[in-house]
């Protein structure tokens, strides 16, 4: 354990009465990394520790030397997520010998994403002239991943004087949302959540008694629900629309993350395959989305979910592309495209395949959930059909002549779920994170009118809230 050198008075003045201190170790509220710190009396712990995806080399680390004068008892790690989970390689160097928890399914992931991070990081040291990468090593995260500490949902686990419980979240296989308690004090960290059922991961279980304080992420605060939207209707439309594309002699490039969206939307295939409302075909698919697609597969009887048993990999017909192929690949007709990133990030293949797909006007690219606006994808899909768009990295300019088409099945909660949550709830503190600055300002208005007893905070990075 990291013990406090030189910490404040004012900290320790609690005089045994429970209290909670809150750290926000991110360098801005917006999405990106998340890392939280949380202490209590001479404990504490570090709720995430992501990577920002957005930015390269060291500044995509959370503020870690803010640790130097923290206790961290163990790390807690809601989902495998690399904005959640990137940067727990180089925390562990700071923080020798405590627990990681995670669920087994996380731990897998773990496994899987860190290890990917490394090759990710080795190749960008030249591609992008960043020394300093690899941050960690294959060596690092082997050792690391000795340090997880498989955590059941519902189970409370002892953290010194305080215990720690994970809840199923939604979103992907095996996120969670963490209880926190230690006295009287209570935290609730939802990490990303998704309510309602997709077609693999079943919507979140979250506990029913009032946490004193609740950490509630804010991905889709700046989204309004559009009215009479159902995920029927838009499946509807999605194959509908695929149909038309197929009609025309054109192929569908849906750019997805390779972890969870893609076996979302691989199983929402097969169902419509099975239903007999689109014609059976195989789907393409990149190496790292197969990876993941083997671990869901393996979670199939030890993760709870919609379709217990249920394994994409015998069920389908999936071609798996390399990235050295997917450069010079005939992008051909009637093709279904699932390839990562969901960015469109330079270098991953739903990038290496984007001029070929776009400069055909029988083809299209359908985005089915988050993309952030300045990315390559987020700039495609601003742009539309007949702009001239530049992808960035070695793609450059393109003169978009495809189909460009948005359909919304995200793996975030609605606003109106997350604040429905947080009113049944009624906590005394509610943390605005993991937002742009439009999401978190509509959750404060919303609270400000419908819960004025609680006190609303957005955390700045760097500072300390005192929670009690
Ligand atoms: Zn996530």
């Amino acid at each position: 354990m990291i013990k406090p050198e030189g910490l404040p008075s004012a900290v320790f003045c609690s005089n045994h009465v429970a209290s909670m201190l809150f750290t926000n170790l991110t360098r801005a509220s917006e999405i990106g990394a998340n890392c939280y710190h949380l202490q209590w009396d001479d404990e504490g712990c570090l709720l995430d520790c992501g990577a920002h995806p957005k930015i390269e080399g060291g500044e995509s680390l959370p503020r870690l030397d803010l640790l130097r004068n923290r206790p961290v008892d163990a790390l807690c790690v809601s989902h495998g997520h690399l904005d959640h989970l990137g940067a727990v390689p180089v925390a562990a160097r700071e923080c020798q010998d405590i627990p990681i928890f995670a669920t087994y399914a996380t731990t897998l992931i773990a496994d899987r994403a860190l290890h990917n991070s490394v090759n990710v990081m080795t190749r960008q040291r030249d591609e992008l002239r960043l020394p300093e990468y690899p941050l960690f090593t294959h060596g690092e995260v082997n050792r690391l991943l000795e340090r997880f500490q498989p955590v059941a949902y519902g189970r409370p686990v002892p953290l010194g004087e305080a215990e720690i419980t994970f809840y199923e979240a939604g979103h992907i296989q095996g996120a969670a949302g963490i209880w926190i308690e230690f006295g009287d004090e209570s935290v609730f960290y939802t990490g990303d959540v998704k309510f309602s059922d997709m077609r693999i991961t079943r919507g979140a279980r979250f506990p029913e008694r009032p946490p004193r304080t609740m950490i509630i992420e804010c991905t889709r605060g700046g989204t309004p629900s559009q009215p009479g939207f159902t995920w029927d209707r838009e499946i509807e439309r999605l194959t509908a629309a695929i149909e038309e594309v197929f009609a025309r002699g054109g192929s569908v490039l849906i750019p997805c993350f390779a972890l969870g969206k893609t076996q979302e939307v691989l199983k929402l295939f097969h169902d419509l395959f099975e239903e007999g409302r689109m014609d059976e075909q195989p789907i393409f698919i990149g190496g790292l989305s197969r990876s993941y697609t083997e671990i869901y597969d393996e979670l199939a009887d030890r993760s709870p979910r919609v379709c217990p048993g249920f394994r994409l990999q015998k069920k389908m017909d999936l071609v798996v592309v390399e990235t050295r192929e997917a450069r010079a690949m005939h992008v051909g007709r009637g093709r279904l495209l699932v390839v990562s990133s969901g960015m469109m990030t330079p270098f991953t293949m739903s990038h290496l395949m984007a001029r070929r797909v776009v400069e055909r006007e029988s083809n299209a690219v359908f985005f089915v959930g988050y993309v952030d606006p300045e990315s390559p994808a987020g700039k495609l899909k601003a742009g539309g059909t007949g702009a001239r768009v530049d992808l960035g990295g070695d793609v450059g300019e393109v003169e978009v002549r495809s189909r460009v088409e948005s359909f919304d099945f995200t793996s975030h909660c609605n606003r109106e779920h997350m604040l429905d949550c947080v009113l049944r709830l009624r906590p005394r503190n509610v943390l605005l994170v993991h937002g742009d600055p439009a999401g978190i300002e509509w959750y404060r208005q919303q609270l400000a009118v419908l819960l004025p007893e609680a006190r609303v905070i957005v955390p700045p990075s760097g500072q300390t809230v005192d929670l009690s």
